[in-house]
C-alpha cells in the first residue's frame, strides 16, 4: 500500500465513521474508536481531518460540551438536545425550527437569515435514571 492510499484510507475511515454514528463524537472519540482497526492512525491526523471537513462543510461542529468540540457527519440542519451531565449530544429529528421564528428573526434584523441551529440542554434519561436511582438505593 502506498502513503497517499494509506492517507486516504484514514480519512474514509474518519468520514464513515462519522456518518455512520449519532453520538456527535469528538476527536477523541473517534480516534479511540478507529485506533484499534488503524494502529498507525495518530489523535494529529483525525484532528487534521476533522477540521478540513468542518471547512468543506462535509461534516458540521455541534459546538463545544463541556470544553470539547463535538463533530456531526450529518450536515442538514437539525435540532439537539445536550446534556450537561454526561455530555450526550442527542438528534431530535422530530422537532423542526419553526419557520415563523426564522421570519420574525428576519422582520426584526431586516435583513436575510440563512440557517439557525436549536440545541436543547438539560439531563437526559439516562442521567435521570441514574439520579432516581441513587436516591432509592
Ligand atoms: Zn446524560
Ligand atoms: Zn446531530
Amino acid at each position: 500500500m502506498t502513503q497517499a492510499t494509506k492517507h486516504f484510507r484514514k480519512r474514509d475511515a474518519i468520514l464513515s465513521y462519522l456518518r455512520s454514528t449519532d453520538v456527535h463524537p469528538s476527536a477523541d472519540m473517534v480516534y479511540a474508536h478507529l485506533k484499534p482497526e488503524i494502529p498507525d492512525l495518530s489523535l494529529g491526523t483525525v484532528y487534521r481531518n476533522l477540521s478540513m471537513f468542518r471547512q468543506q462543510g462535509t461534516i458540521a461542529s455541534v459546538g463545544t460540551v463541556n470544553g470539547v468540540e463535538r463533530f456531526d457527519g450529518n450536515t442538514m440542519p437539525h435540532v439537539h438536545f445536550i446534556c450537561t451531565d454526561c455530555s450526550a449530544v442527542i438528534d431530535m429529528p422530530q422537532l423542526q425550527v419553526p419557520e415563523n421564528m426564522t421570519r420574525s428573526a428576519e422582520c426584526q434584523l431586516g435583513g436575510r437569515v440563512a440557517g439557525c441551529s436549536l440545541t436543547f440542554t438539560g439531563q437526559c434519561r439516562e442521567c435521570i435514571r441514574n439520579i432516581k436511582g441513587g436516591e432509592t438505593a
